[in-house]
């Protein structure tokens, strides 16, 4: 449950970053493009406006020399001045044939008299003498101020681009003569230049009646003229999204056409309208819409292949580990003694030995109750036990620092105690500390000496290792503990009247009764010669020597077969606050000294002190 929650987190970890990951890079995508749109966008406006401004520029130019050409023509000036429409129109006609012919946008080609009126228009002869300049603002214009003049303007020709070049008599202003071109010339001009289609949106209010304009093809007060059929139902559509000219961006079967608007001016500079652009163009948002299908695509088939490697390689290392701890596990269970891995504070890893000996389940439940199994270590009457603190010191610590010393412990577990020989290994791994720890039980090859041969009873030596451990119990617990200390009355007797083996038959005999009337938790132990010692743990006062009585009275009432009848003498003592272990033995065996000398065959204890 556990690890699949880490390798969930791994999963999460590694989709956030796929995903983040594919975000960043699809939005500095998308911002570049944005960009590289924009730049080309704005340089198709740039290529089509230059081209608009060229070609009138060109045009202009042309039809200046055009007017000079023929000005300049033999007869033409004296035409002019004597206002002979029909002589005049005599000798432009060939020439009008010929430029007509080269432009078939030029629609209009006409001579106008300095006082507004018209001498001779060469595409319609029959019409002249009309006041044309109360109706034409250019013609005003040009006999006002005597200079080249252009734009666009309506007249009876429709909307044209109309040029008009002063008539200069030896520096006197005599009229001028006007050439009108159809707005498809400029278009069609564009066309060949750039390859984009267009067509002109004017403002109604300058369109005279003359106009062949389509009045229902209207953005907001334009209307448009010169529509390629193709275009229409693309024009209808902007008309149907826009009431106002502006750049944008239009879908039309399946396709993306830029429109762009480049303002026209009359003659006067002043805005009449625009010429429409129109081209195909790549959709940005679709171009967006397929980088980011694209992207998220990648990135969901990555986090497939990644994720599932991922979850495989886990997979393999978790079982891997978990083999490589049963593995470990196995070595430590094998190995007969307790053994335990510890970073130096807690435990960390145990074998089963040393679980069984310290009755406990699993590692779990030993750390639930104990910090360290040095919470067991117990001092000893010698000082070569080791503490959980020596030196101040932390045990595993000493143990590695002091290699060459055979370390001991002493612990007492069911009143059993156990002496260990500690061997410490060292483990380190980058920052991390482990101490593999083996205890060695060693109290069993010390067996033999800690039994007395004769009696089978425990002998003074381990008597003196149990009495430490059941002193630190009876304070730590708060618990009363009796000591019985007594001694054959003159046993010298017996081994001088009956011998020595009588006298140990004597000895062990004791031993046997002495055994049976105590408890199994009570100490009994030969204190040497024909002196023994009982240890009575949690026994109060008043125990201890109904105890040591009924000892007195069984032995005295007990028949020794060949030594016969034989008494004992008892002393009881106490253990007692801050007592120390030397003084509590000290007492007792002062007590029984007191038994021997009051007449012996008795039990003497500790007079009672006033507090209890
Ligand atoms: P008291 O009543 O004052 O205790 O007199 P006692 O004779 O018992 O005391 P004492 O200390 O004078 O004599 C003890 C004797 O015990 C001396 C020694 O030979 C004997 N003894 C000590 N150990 C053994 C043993 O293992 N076997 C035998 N047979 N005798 C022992
Ligand atoms: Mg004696
Ligand atoms: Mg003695």
């Amino acid at each position: 449950m556990k690890t699949n929650r880490l390798k969930n987190k791994i999963l999460l970890t590694l989709v956030s970053v796929i995903l983040g990951v594919a975000t960043i890079v699809t939005l500095y995508n998308i911002i570049h493009d944005k960009g590289q749109n924009d730049l080309r966008m704005e340089e198709a406006y740039q290529n089509v406006r230059l081209n608009y401004e060229e070609s009138i520029y060109e045009t202009v130019h042309f039809y200046t020399a055009r007017a000079h050409s023929n000005l300049n023509s033999p007869g033409v000036m004296d035409a002019i001045l004597s206002r002979d429409h029909d002589r005049l129109y005599q000798l432009i006609l060939p020439r009008w044939k010929v430029i007509s012919n080269e432009n078939s946008s030029l629609v209009v080609m006409q001579f106008h008299n300095a006082d507004g009126t018209s001498l001779l228009r060469m595409h319609q002869p029959d019409v002249f003498g009309d006041p044309i300049a109360l109706q034409r603002p250019m013609v005003a214009y040009i006999h006002k101020h005597h200079t080249l003049v252009y734009g666009f303007e309506e007249g009876r020709q429709g909307l044209a681009l109309r040029i008009l070049v002063p008539i200069l008599n030896q520096g006197t202003y005599v009229g001028a003569v006007e050439f009108g071109l159809s707005t498809p010339f400029i278009i069609d001009k564009i066309h060949r230049h750039t390859g984009y289609d267009a067509f002109f949106l004017v403002k109604e209010k300058i369109l005279g009646t003359f106009s062949h304009v389509d009045r229902y093809l209207a953005v907001g007060e334009y209307r448009a003229i010169d529509v390629d059929p193709e275009l229409v139902p693309l024009v209808k559509l902007y008309q149907s999204k826009y009431d106002r000219l502006q750049d944008t961006i239009i879908k039309y079967k399946n396709q993306t056409f830029a429109i762009t608007t480049v303002a026209v001016n009359n003659y006067l500079n002043q805005p009449i309208g625009a010429i429409i652009f129109v081209h195909a163009a790549p959709d940005f948002w679709e171009h967006v819409l397929q980088m980011v299908t694209a992207t998220g695509l990648i990135a969901l088939i990555m986090m497939g292949i990644l994720g599932w490697m991922i979850s495989r390689l886990y997979d393999s290392i978790s079982t891997q580990m978990n083999f490589q701890q049963m593995y470990n596990q196995t070595i430590l269970d094998a190995i007969p003694s307790p053994v335990i891995v510890t970073d130096g504070h807690q435990l960390v890893a145990a074998n089963q030995t040393f679980l069984a000996y310290f009755h406990y389940e699993s590692v779990l439940d030993f750390k639930r109750d104990h910090a360290c199994v040095c919470d067991y270590f117990e001092e000893g009457d010698t000082h070569d036990y080791l503490m959980p603190m020596l030196n101040e010191q932390r045990w595993t610590d000493y143990v590695s620092d002091h290699p060459l010393i055979d370390h001991k412990v002493k612990i007492t577990i069911d009143h059993k105690t156990t002496i260990f020989d500690v061997k410490l290994s060292v483990l380190r791994f980058q920052e991390e500390k482990r101490y593999v720890v083996i205890f060695t039980d060693i109290s069993s090859m010390q067996s033999i000496s800690m039994t007395d041969p004769l009696t089978g009873i425990a002998n003074r030596l381990h008597f003196t290792m149990v009495y430490e451990h059941a002193i630190n119990v009876a304070f730590r617990e708060k618990r009363p503990l009796g000591v019985i200390f007594f001694d054959i009355d003159y046993f010298k007797h017996i081994n001088d009247k009956y011998g020595h083996l009588a006298g140990d038959k004597v000895l062990k005999h004791i031993s046997q009764v002495v055994s049976k009337r105590l408890r199994k938790s009570d100490i009994f132990a030969r204190w040497g010669g024909e002196e023994f010692v009982a240890l009575l743990p949690d026994t109060s006062f008043e125990e201890s020597y109904q105890i040591a009585e009924t000892l007195r009275q069984t032995i005295e009432a007990e028949n020794f077969e060949i030594a016969g009848k034989i008494t004992c003498s008892f002393g009881v003592a106490m253990l007692e606050e801050n007592e120390s272990a030397d003084m509590l033995l000290k007492r007792a065996d002062e007590l029984l000294y007191e038994a021997k000398a009051s007449g012996r065959n008795r039990v003497i204890r500790q007079e009672l002190r006033e507090t209890h």
